[in-house]
């Protein structure tokens, strides 16, 4: 067997586990070409079920870092630990889902070991021992293909919503799991007093997303985005413009900076159709696009299109969805 391929999560860092499907259905096709064991890094809290989820992908082996630090932002005392890992397991590969915390705590990780990292990977292969990977580059404009060219471990930070959960279930026997202790003498360069907790339900679950754009030129129109959005059962979101002036909750930012949403309908009012707005709904299983513009983008990625003002078409769609069925 040639060395192992590490998928590494923290469940403290509020991945979801979809996510964490995801990493691990691409740690286990890329251990399958590249005939290597397939390990399961897990850092915080062990997520119920770990070994089952395991076995359904194929992991011979779990890591539990359950005793690490993951309350603070700068991941001091995670990334010795992990570099003490990487050294002793010698991984040809190491795969985690592109969270908040795995953004700070992966490119660091690689610099301390002389390694090579992509971001936004879409998805992998390993080419006869030449590991590939096709990348969203350049804002979110491009799709390239990238190869390693250093020294292993290669890192790879995979974009949320880019692979599939496979939902087969050939699994294979139980993975092992063993305990991974912190290094003792890292001390945390920053501390931090109180942590932002998210509450409520999150965009990434929601089966309704209405979306407000730039389009809606002013802020008191997003109250329509928020009506609708509730009398259709779903959540109100934005595009980034909305975000930076500080009209909605960064939370609410869909995109390739914001969140990866997977709704049955998305309603997109006044966004022109970015790339970088489409990287975070384009996997909706229906979209439909209200914009005034009947040349905007939005509309060739959309299966219905409203050529409209928002401010005239949402009280009247606010009325019709405010009707009792
Ligand atoms: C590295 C990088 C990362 C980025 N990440 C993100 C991200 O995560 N999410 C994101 O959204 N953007 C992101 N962006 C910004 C992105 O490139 C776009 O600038 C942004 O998505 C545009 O937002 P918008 O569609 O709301 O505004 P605009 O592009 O200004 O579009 C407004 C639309 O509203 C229409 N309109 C105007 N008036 C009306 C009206 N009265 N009624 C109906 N329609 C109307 C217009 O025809 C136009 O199509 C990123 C950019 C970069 C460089």
């Amino acid at each position: 067997m040639n060395k192992p391929i590490v998928v590494c999560t923290s469940e403290s860092d509020h991945t979801s586990m979809d996510a964490t499907h995801a990493a691990l259905a691409l740690g286990r096709q890329l251990s399958q070409e590249s005939n290597a064991k397939l390990a399961w890094l897990i850092m915080g809290e062990l997520p119920a079920g770990a070994s089952a989820v395991g076995s359904i992908h194929g992991v011979h082996e779990i890591a539990h870092a359950g005793a690490v630090p993951l309350t603070t932002s700068t991941s001091d005392a995670v990334i010795p630990m992990l570099a003490e890992y990487c050294k002793r397991t010698e991984p040809q590969i190491v795969i985690a889902a592109q969270t908040a915390r795995m953004r700070t705590v992966l490119p660091r990780l690689a610099a301390r070991l002389g390694s090579g990292i992509v971001a936004n990977c879409m998805k992998a292969s390993a080419n006869g021992g030449n590991l590939e990977v096709v990348a969203a580059t350049h804002g979110g404009n491009l799709r390239s293909t990238l190869r390693f060219t250093g020294p292993p471990p290669h890192f790879i930070l995979l974009m949320p919503g880019a692979t599939e959960t496979p939902t087969g279930n050939d699994a294979t026997p139980m993975p092992e799991l063993s305990t991974l202790d912190p290094i003792p003498w890292t001390e945390e360069r920053v501390r931090v007093l109180e942590a932002a907790r998210p509450t409520g339900p999150r965009l990434e679950d929601a089966q309704v997303v209405v979306s407000g754009g730039r389009g809606l030129g002013d802020r008191r129109n997003f109250d329509y985005i928020t009506t609708l959005a509730h009398a259709l059962g779903g959540m109100a979101a934005a595009s980034r413009p909305l975000v930076d002036a500080g009209w909605v909750d960064p939370t609410r930012q869909v995109g390739l900076t914001g969140r990866v949403t997977k709704p049955r309908l998305y309603i997109a009012v006044g966004i022109s159709g970015a790339s970088q707005h489409m990287a975070g709904c384009s996997a909706a299983r229906v979209i439909v696009a209200i914009n005034r513009d009947r040349h905007a983008p939005i509309f060739r990625h959309s299966q219905y299109g409203i050529v409209a003002d928002c401010a005239e078409i949402l009280p009247a769609l606010i009325k019709v969805a405010q009707e009792p069925v």
